[in-house]
């Protein structure tokens, strides 16, 4: 028989240990690696098991678990999305994963994915920008610049060549922040005293804010012929932030339509308008951008496909680069059929333990 304890063996990677994986390759090498490991996923998205996420929502914000499974593993995402945890010193977004055998349920992987997250998500921006946005772009807004945004920022300048991106947030910290971690990169930073300065003469504009509501960051005024909008933040329900107009007057793109229905910034459309699934247009199967002038929208939410693929991409980074540690999460048990078994104490603690219970089941004046 094998032994159990590697049978069953949960490889861990802690904050800690994605921020060595990402050091080792290069936050550029990252993006670029985990954009093509979503890219394949998308091709071959036939092969998956696709449910919309479950979110509990609450006034504060949300909790939600996103599963998905092609036939040979099975992952999940816990994630959650609190606006207003900043202001008590926490983020707004926090998530870890799990990446498990189909063939026999062993959880192989747990790891954490909040940085994950925002490398997933910027990868994503830039998979579905490539397909939608005009090749020529180069300038780029981006609204909102709290956790996500330098990696937003790295994601285009990298993998799609954007060279100046212009900021605003209405917190002029979050701008005076990003400007500070991303003033070596050799992107030129603009910072914009309005969304309507940064949005005029952009390429492509990135919306990547947090409030609890339905805002109107972008509205049909600001937007130009040919622009390309990749809208990140809009990602629950009564939380959106492109007026009604821009999405009427433009090509939507999303990821998995079921679920952007109920939380993308389509959920102000009615059931009737027309979106295309981005994997029709990576595969071929629907055009992306028709025209120069066109207007496209990437109305993303995120999707469980993009955190199967980024934890795919850390566990082979990590086995790659020896990262990471074992996690008895999972019971070695001698035989499988004796989960009793495990509880037995070793036979000293044993007996220690049946002198306390004699001890205890003397009457209190004995024991005085
Ligand atoms: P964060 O709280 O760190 O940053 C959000 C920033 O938006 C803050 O700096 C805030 O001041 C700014 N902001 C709020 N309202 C604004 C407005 N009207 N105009 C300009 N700026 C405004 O949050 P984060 O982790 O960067 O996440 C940003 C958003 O992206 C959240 O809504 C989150 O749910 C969403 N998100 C989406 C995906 C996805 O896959 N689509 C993934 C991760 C996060």
């Amino acid at each position: 028989m094998k032994n159990t304890s590697t049978l069953v063996q949960t490889q861990f990677l802690s904050a800690q240990d994605v921020v060595a994986i990402v050091n080792r390759l290069g936050l550029a090498e990252s993006l670029r690696g985990m954009a093509d490991y979503i890219h394949a996923d998308y091709l071959r998205w036939q092969d998956f098991d696709k449910h919309a996420r479950v979110g509990n929502h609450s006034e504060f914000g949300v909790i939600e678990l996103m599963p998905i499974a092609d036939a040979r593993t099975y992952t999940f995402k816990y994630v959650n999305g609190h606006p207003f945890n900043t202001r008590l010193g926490l983020p707004t977004v926090m998530a870890f994963g799990v990446l498990a055998n189909v063939a026999n349920g062993v959880p192989q992987v747990l790891s954490e994915l909040t940085l994950t997250t925002a490398i997933r998500t910027a990868a994503m921006s830039a998979v579905a920008a490539r397909a939608l946005a005009r090749p020529d772009s180069t300038r780029m807004a981006l609204i909102g610049n709290g956790a996500q945004s330098e990696f937003q920022a790295l994601a285009f300048h990298h993998l799609l060549g954007i060279q100046e991106i212009r900021l605003f947030d209405i917190d002029p910290q979050a701008t005076a922040k990003l400007m500070r971690n991303l003033c070596h990169t050799g992107l030129r930073l603009l910072p914009c005293a309005s969304v309507v300065e940064a949005v005029r003469g952009a390429d492509i504009v990135t919306t990547v804010t947090a409030d609890k509501i339905n805002a109107t960051i972008i509205t049909p005024a600001m937007v130009e012929p040919g622009m390309h909008i990749n809208a990140v933040g809009g990602d629950c329900p009564g939380k959106t932030e492109l007026h009604p107009g821009v999405l009427s007057q433009a090509g939507v793109f999303v990821e998995y339509e079921p679920q952007t229905r109920i939380e993308g910034d389509i959920q102000q459309m009615g059931p009737d308008f027309a979106v295309t699934e981005l994997w029709q247009v990576l595969q071929g199967q629907a055009a992306g951008r028709t025209a120069q002038e066109q207007v496209t929208v990437f109305d993303s939410v995120g999707f469980a496909l993009e955190d199967f693929s980024a934890l795919r991409f850390m566990r082979d980074s990590a086995r790659r680069l020896d990262i990471g540690q074992p996690l008895a999460l999972i019971p070695a048990l001698a035989n499988p059929k004796d989960l009793f078994g495990f509880l037995r104490p070793l036979p000293q603690a044993a007996a220690r333990a049946q002198a306390e219970a004699q001890r205890s089941n003397q009457p209190e004046t004995a024991l005085a």
